[in-house]
């Protein structure tokens, strides 16, 4: 499919006129050179609306990955336990510090991290010796990992945990804020997901010394002088100040971009009620952000498969996508330990995304669910 201005997009940024506003206030301001006081600003929305103390703002949700990851000292020689089904970012940042990946399956109702198969590949780590130096969970599609047993689990052999809060933002876990558990979290703030600051990022935590680490290492660890003086290896990671401020008009409008996805999801759940082996990942977590809808389907028992419905869509010009294609599956990655139990395999074989962003218009999902609705009564 090649996308024209009439493609159904599955996540298109969603910008106005408020976003107009923010940002040439901030050109006119004169803040456009890398920080400012719409970054400054930014930092302290997003880090009380995580209900985190502090936030550093970065280009990108990699980078504030790879920088918890540094904050945490971890290097070459050290191991990190990463969920497979993932964005290939999170296993990314592993790589970019030294250390290694140890992947680990998904749980196959929600599609984030197995708490048993974590439990038992910790305790496997833990015998042989392993340097587990971090555990890495993602709040895949907006909906947040079980952090009542992960934490716990993690505490008990003294490891850290890094949430990869990228796609979560706004989604809540018994009360408490996507981007609030962990030791740090990241969030991303790519064009795709769920607010945009058109690239960008930002590390959340409650230690107070490793937000100054990554700050320091994100403004390449230049050291207080007047001339420029250095003692380590840092990394030129700050967000702009311009972005920051899209990033702030877009943060506004956060809780109804959630509400819209939200009713796009409600929608697919209607279409796809009662239809033996077809479900929607996750459809249990009402606290969810929404930010992509998957519908999963079992062909042997829905009669239809989930490629049969993308093919469908696309010759209508509606863009879906497959579930991210496991890491221990990627050739990057080939020959890397895995915990595994098939269900992250088995969700990128039988899953697919739907258009799923808050700048659909009505017509837009009327349009994607009636074309839902023509294909399931040609498989009825
Ligand atoms: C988008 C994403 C990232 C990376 O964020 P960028 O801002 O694109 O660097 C990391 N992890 C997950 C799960 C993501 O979806």
């Amino acid at each position: 499919m090649i996308a024209n201005s009439q493609t159904v997009l599955l996540s298109g940024p969603d910008v106005g006129r408020l976003e107009q506003e923010y940002v040439l206030a901030a050109l006119q301001s004169g803040w456009i050179a890398p920080v400012g006081p719409d970054l400054d600003r930014f930092e302290r929305e997003i880090a009380d609306r995580a209900g985190v103390p502090h936030a550093v703002g970065v280009t990108s949700g990699t980078a504030a990955l790879h920088l918890a990851l540094l904050g945490l000292g971890i290097g070459p020689g050290d191991v990190v336990v990463v969920p497979t089904l993932t964005f290939v970012a999170t296993a990314n940042v592993v790589v970019y510090t030294g250390a290694t990946p140890v992947f680990a399956d998904c749980d196959p109702v929600t599609g984030n991290l197995d708490p048993d198969l974590l439990a038992a590949l910790l305790a496997e780590l833990s015998a042989e010796g392993a340097p587990v130096r971090a555990v890495l969970t993602v709040d895949l599609y907006g909906s947040c990992a079980d952090y009542e047993r992960i934490l716990p689990l993690c505490a008990g052999y003294g490891i850290p945990v890094i949430e990869d809060a990228a796609e979560a933002l706004g989604a809540t876990h018994r009360g408490r804020a996507a981007g609030s558990f962990g030791r740090a979290a990241a969030l991303s703030f790519n064009g795709n997901k769920i607010i945009t600051s058109s690239g960008g990022g930002m590390l959340l935590t409650a230690d107070g010394e490793l937000a100054g680490r990554a700050r320091h290492l994100a403004g390449q660890a230049r050291l207080p002088a007047e001339h420029y003086e250095h003692a380590e290896v840092g990394y030129n990671y700050r967000l702009s100040n311009l972005l920051a401020a899209l990033g702030r008009a877009q943060l506004c409008r956060l809780d109804e971009m959630i509400e819209r996805r939200r009713a796009v999801h409600d929608a697919y759940a209607k279409v796809f009620a009662h239809l033996d082996g077809v479900s929607l990942l996750g459809d249990a977590d009402p606290a969810a952000n929404c930010w992509l809808t998957c519908v999963v389907v079992d062909p042997d028992r829905a009669g239809w498969s989930a490629a049969e419905l993308a093919a469908h869509l696309a010759e209508r010009n509606v863009e879906t996508r497959p579930l991210f294609k496991p890491m221990h599956l990627q050739p990057l990655f080939a020959g890397a330990r895995a915990a595994l139990s098939g269900a992250a395999e088995r969700l990128f074989r039988t899953g697919l995304a739907l258009p799923s962003g808050s700048a659909l218009t009505p017509e837009q999902v009327r349009r994607v669910l009636d074309e839902i609705t023509e294909f399931l009564d040609g498989h009825r």
